[in-house]
């Protein structure tokens, strides 16, 4: 089968332009161009169906009535994965499903392509010849290209977007998800454009095409860079400087020559620049679907954000005009600069159906403050523009359409949380104490710099944890000493007087950068954290030095995470003290700390106090250690409980070791951000809690309330009367609850 690329399209412009049944003429153009004995078209119908539609080589009385499900066969596996089947031996493939009716015995080899429109599969295209034969790439990308025809042909034909329910009407739907970002908003629904429609496919004139592409993919870089500057048209500097990492990665990407030059490749096979660019942001799509790292998945959403700005520039549209202010953005998946321009144009919530909270869009979500749930598979099938939604960030949920009662409790809720935000206000300036009087310290989490500002919103003490792996995640690499320091020093000058406990590189397990292969069989407990810093010293030099240079003679503290023995903490404390040798001005001062997440610690503890300056609790690993339960495990997710005898327990033999020698403890794992549990550890004596931006206030709040000296029996009868219990929670919540706590 040999392939003439420019008239097999040509053959199709004209066929598009003439012909009244297109399908059948189609496949029988299809089979003859790619010299191939069958083409069939299947179409998807409603109830996950594919029937066949048309074709040329099989028996044609199957047409209409040959029908696989959806993951059904060869055809229903390649519409349920969305992705091409190229099979030399289709019949011994273990899912062929043989259908006598097609008469298709004779046919050794295979190739299905799915038809897919804004994401959805519309049908699959599928040509077969009797020799046993693996399609080239290059005919791979000619049915793709048909394909794209197909599904501009398709809904014409009656095929169902790949929805078993129909669209839209009144029943109202809950999609459960996962929180990106706490929140209610409620508002009318705008649908996240995944593509446009009715674009042209064919070119005659590849040269103005490319030309069109440069033109635009210029504009966009352009208007990239204005956003970035935060001048245009984010309009508030300081959320758009607050973003700058994570758009700064993005625009790498963007000004990434590769796949630019590939549309341009297939802009020279005759399509269109918005043809070419669909049809490469899906090819990137396809590729990285099949990448498990959670993190260059991530890219992923990236890229469709750049093909849907480079598309609308192509268009010559402005992006997002018919955003509302007020409005819920509905999206499979979104992208940070779309996020942006939804934020400046005023959206009060989103939900995106393929988004972690660990994802660009949920970071940026936080910065920006905007209510958001992810995961709400199937929403965007059901939606309709203009369809009032309940964006419930605080359980994660979806509501469409929903009912008068529920729309008066959510709009009742909404005004409560602005009345409690106003009186969590009052105590931003207040510092943080418990009803007896005992001091407590409310420190930060932060990532990137973007999350800065948070301190003087919230009020907090200092940054209790200063995760530096985080913008070296955003960016795609460990960036240089210069611009490492640049970072570390912004956190500074923002912390002012405050303290900032910066973490070195905590890179590894869920943490990976790019490029970063490691085929471990349990990456939490592998080669990750401190554990690479001293297998890479030059790499932990580096960073040490960033730290001290960002710190330029004011008050430094560092520590290092996952350390499993003092003999390792010691290696990494001498390389920073060598490293504080050369550099001048020194820090005024140098605090050199660890974290606490490997529970071998708690056996050196008498050597660990007399070398380190401070220990933090990392919560999250020192569990997951302690319980051997995956702290990413959904279905472990409750089955262990800090309030618990065994935590308890440690937390009091910590703190009585460290009492006498001075070394302060704190925790900055999620724990210190859920009030029953911040009341707890106070009780237990740690008073330095560290948690992201959202917590501080509400356990402020709490912490204001409770009498220390009245609950401190209570926990210590709770825990003579619960030596059994798996968990104390329920007593402990109960007394917070007669007493009025806020919980
Ligand atoms: C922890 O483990 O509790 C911690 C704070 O570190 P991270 O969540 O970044 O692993
Ligand atoms: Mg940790």
């Amino acid at each position: 089968m040999t392939l003439a690329p420019r008239r097999l399209l040509s053959r199709l412009r004209d066929l598009r332009a003439r012909a009244a049944a297109p399908l059948p003429e189609l496949v029988r153009l299809v089979a003859a161009e790619l010299v191939s004995e069958v083409c069939s078209v299947y179409v998807q119908r409603p109830g996950d169906i594919l029937e066949l539609a048309a074709t040329e080589g099989l028996n044609p009385n199957a047409v209409g009535s040959t029908r696989l499900r959806v993951g059904e066969g060869i055809v229903g596996l390649c519409a349920a994965s969305g992705g091409v089947m190229n099979l030399p031996d289709a019949q011994n493939h273990p899912a062929f499903a043989y259908r006598p009716e097609t008469g298709e015995d004779p046919f050794a080899s295979l190739i299905a392509v799915p038809v897919r429109r804004s994401g959805r599969t519309l049908g699959v295209l599928v040509v077969q010849n009797r020799l046993p034969r693996h399609f080239t790439e290059q005919e791979v990308d000619e049915l793709e290209t048909v394909a794209m025809l197909l599904a501009e042909l398709l809904p014409a034909s009656g095929a169902s977007e790949g929805t078993s329910e129909g669209v839209g009407g009144a029943v109202p739907r809950v999609f459960a998800g996962t929180t990106l970002m706490t929140g209610i908003a409620i508002g009318p629904v705008v649908l996240h454009a995944v593509r446009r429609t009715g674009i042209t496919l064919l070119a005659d004139d590849p040269d103005a095409e490319l030309a069109r592409l440069h033109d635009a993919a210029d504009r966009m870089q352009r208007g990239l860079d204005a956003l970035i500057a935060g001048v245009a048209p984010a309009g508030k500097p300081a959320d758009a400087s607050a973003t700058r990492e994570v758009l700064e990665a993005y625009r790498l990407v963007a000004a990434d020559a590769g796949w630019l030059r590939r549309v341009g490749d297939v802009i020279r096979t005759g399509l269109t620049a918005e043809a070419a660019v669909q049809r490469v942001a899906r090819e990137m799509h396809d590729r990285m679907r099949r990448i498990s790292d959670a993190y260059l998945r991530e890219r992923l959403a990236d890229m469709e954000d750049l093909a849907n700005r480079l598309l609308t520039t192509l268009s010559g549209d402005e992006p997002r005009a018919d955003v509302a202010p007020g409005s819920i953005l509905l999206a499979r998946r979104l992208g940070p600069a779309e996020l942006l321009d939804g934020h400046a144009r005023g959206i009060a919530g989103v939900a995106i159906e393929e988004a972690s909270p660990s994802g660009h869009a949920a970071i940026l979500a936080r910065a920006l403050d905007i209510p958001a749930v992810g995961a709400t598979r199937g929403m965007l099938d059901t939606a309709e523009p203009g369809d009032l939604a309940v964006v419930d960030g605080d359980e994660g949920q979806l509501m469409l359409r929903p009912e008068a009662d529920v729309r008066t409790a959510f709009t009742r809720a909404l005004a409560a949380r602005g009345e409690r935000y106003a009186r969590w206000a009052t105590l931003i300036g207040r510092p943080a104490a418990t009803a007896d009087g005992t001091a407590l310290k409310l420190m930060l989490n932060v990532g990137l710099s973007m999350e800065l500002p948070q301190l003087d919103r919230t009020g907090a003490d200092g940054i209790g944890l200063f995760r530096t792996e985080i913008a070296m995640l955003a960016r795609g690499a460990i960036a240089d000493v210069a611009e490492q320091a640049a970072i570390y020093a912004r956190a500074l000058d923002e912390a002012r007087d405050r303290p900032v406990l910066f973490r070195t590189l905590d890179l590894g397990a869920d943490k990976m950068l790019p490029g970063t292969v490691v085929e471990e069989e349990n990456p939490a407990m592998g080669w990750r954290s401190l554990r690479v810093g001293l297998d890479r010293p030059a790499l932990l030099r580096r960073q040490l030095r960033a730290l001290l240079l960002a710190a330029g003679g004011r008050p430094l503290s560092v520590m290092f995470p996952m350390v499993a023995t003092v003999a390792e903490f010691m290696v990494a404390k001498t390389l920073l003290l060598a490293e504080a040798r050369r550099v001048r001005p020194s820090p005024e001062r140098l605090s050199v700390g660890t974290m606490l997440e490997v529970p071998a610690l708690l056996w050196q503890l008498p050597e660990l106090l007399k070398e380190a300056d401070f220990i933090s609790i990392g919560s999250n690993d020192l569990m997951q250690f302690l319980f051997a339960a995956d702290r990413g495990t959904p279905s472990l997710y409750d089955r262990y409980d800090l309030l618990s005898q065994p935590v308890l327990n440690l937390l009091d033999q910590l703190i009585a070791a460290a009492r006498p020698t001075g070394v302060p403890i704190s925790v900055c794992g999620e724990a210190a951000s859920r009030p029953i549990e911040a009341m707890t550890l106070a009780a237990l004596g740690i008073t330095s809690l560290s948690m992201p931006a959202s917590a501080i206030l509400p356990v402020k709040a709490m912490l204001a309330e409770v009498d220390l000296v009245a609950f401190r029996p209570v926990l210590a009868a709770i825990r003579r009367g619960g030596m059994n219990a798996g968990s104390l929670r329920d007593p402990i919540s109960s007394w917070a609850r007669e007493h009025g706590l806020p919980v």
